[in-house]
């Protein structure tokens, strides 16, 4: 009788379940132990993605259904390299695919960065977001300018989140907190702020046009002249373009300032972020000017934090790899372990992206198993037996569909899709109290 393979991915983002899809799609006789270290699945799509895009969340129809393939056993709550190791994962499978993601903000490497009120995309989305690492974060928005620097997707999500109308976000699955200081916040002007010319920011259109669209949002440019002088109008100056020469809303709420050519020299302040140092730079000039603010969030990227024992580059922030096989040194690969994602290829894409990784992925995989033959490994039930061992109470698939029927009931009580949970003890005391509770 053939040997099953016994696979470990290690993540439930999209591409985790991508990779977990192709893998099933391939044919392969296989078993899959899917480890995710959160309460929940889905990695960015529900701890990314903004509150008011609930339509790109409706993407977790699509990997429920691929863990509900009785050959993926799902283990949430599960974090490798603090509750079961990365060897010990190896030592039980034939491969083990890393598809943990880029949870790091990247630093500006300037200084005051770790002042009181300068805070990553990373902590900030997840603040909004209910990310059960961010439950403490409390940002300041009780001075009325905030700066946020960056021109990504990430950098828009941020700015439409601090420009727009806190019931635009309500009745979706923001973390009540979040809402309740948006509620308050006294933010009323936004530097958005990007070292390139107009042309060169990284956002799309569809997201710089919802931007621009907010009822009562004026938008100032630092300096015009550079919206109109940029070459070829791609569709993106265009956008910018049409930006600067709207007429301003008959109410201002809020206004968005928008610099190019500016780069962060400094936070300043006494603990606490009361000014930013910009250095403009466009021709030979350069000069210095400072903008009080009270808040800044740096959108500059994202860098993988894999378990320990997994190199990983430091310049790029993702793990070296060739095609998906993690790379031990410049020459050869480590037999038998994968990356997939952000992991493996940056911070870059939307969620699609990931599937064609994954795909990519998932062959190099299936080409080394066919390669040789395999010797059996216990894989998953190895895994979870040295988890009851240790007291690690795993979260399975069903347990999860649980917790989600409870989030969407929690939601229905103040209007919102859902109320996430916020964190593995709380999931835990949800799931205890629902088990006692008679049927
Ligand atoms: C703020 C933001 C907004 C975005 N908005 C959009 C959007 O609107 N549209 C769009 O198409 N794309 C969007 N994206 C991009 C999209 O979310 C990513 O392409 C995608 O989530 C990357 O997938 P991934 O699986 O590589 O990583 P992730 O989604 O980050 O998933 C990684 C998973 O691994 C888990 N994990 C990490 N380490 C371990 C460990 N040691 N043990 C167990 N589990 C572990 C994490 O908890 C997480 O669940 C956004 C991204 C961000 C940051």
């Amino acid at each position: 009788m053939a040997v099953q393979a016994q696979i470990a991915i290690v993540g439930s983002g999209p591409a985790g379940f991508y990779t977990a899809e192709a893998l099933l799609r391939a044919g392969l006789d296989c078993s899959i132990g899917l480890y995710e270290r959160l309460p929940a699945p889905y990695g960015l799509v529900r701890y990314g993605v903004a509150p008011d895009h609930p339509k790109l969340k409706s993407v977790t129809a699509v990997f429920d259904r691929i863990a509900a393939d009785p050959r993926i056993r799902y283990c949430g709550g599960v974090e490798v390299g603090r509750d079961v190791t990365l060897a010990e994962l190896e030592a039980h499978h034939h491969a083990v695919v890393l598809a943990c993601g880029s949870p790091i903000g990247r630093q500006l490497g300037v200084t005051g960065e770790t002042l009181d009120g300068v805070m990553s995309s990373a902590t900030f989305v997840g603040w909004y977001n209910a990310h059960p690492d961010d439950a403490a974060v409390q940002p300041q928005l009780d001075h009325p300018t905030a700066a946020v620097i960056g021109m990504g997707n990430v950098a828009m999500d941020v700015c439409r989140l601090l420009c727009t109308d806190v019931g635009n976000l309500a009745g979706h699955d923001a973390a009540p907190a979040a809402l309740a200081a948006l509620a308050g916040s006294r933010v009323r002007e936004v530097h958005l702020i990007a070292r390139g010319a107009p042309g060169a920011a990284k956002c799309t259109v569809k997201e710089l046009r919802e931007l621009g669209a907010l009822p009562g949002l004026a938008v100032r440019f630092a300096r015009e002249a550079a919206v109109f002088e940029a070459g070829e109008p791609t569709d993106l100056v265009s956008e910018w373009r049409a930006l600067a020469a709207r007429p301003d809303p008959p109410y201002i709420e809020r206004t968005l300032h928008v610099h190019f050519y500016s780069a962060p020299v400094a936070f300043e302040g006494a603990g606490r972020l009361a000014a930013l140092r910009l250095r403009d730079s466009s021709g030979a000039a350069t000069t210095e000017r400072v903008i009080q603010c009270g808040l800044a969030v740096t959108c500059i990227g994202y860098r993988g934090r894999p378990p320990a024992g997994v190199p990983l580059d430091d310049r790029s922030g993702v793990v070296p790899n060739a095609g998906g096989r993690v790379r031990a040194t410049r020459a050869g690969s480590r037999a038998g372990l994968y990356v997939v994602g952000w992991l493996k290829r940056g911070p870059t894409g939307v969620i699609g992206t990931n599937r064609a990784d994954a795909v990519e992925t998932a062959a190099c995989v299936m080409e080394d198993l066919s390669g040789s033959a395999i010797e059996p490994r216990a894989g998953s039930a190895a895994i979870e037996a040295l988890l009851r061992a240790r007291a690690v109470r795993p979260i399975d698939f069903a347990a999860w569909q649980q917790l989600d029927r409870w989030e969407r009931e929690r939601g229905l009580a103040c209007g919102a899709a859902r109320v996430k949970v916020s964190g593995l003890p709380e999931a835990y005391a949800v799931l205890d109290a629902a088990a006692s509770t008679p049927a």
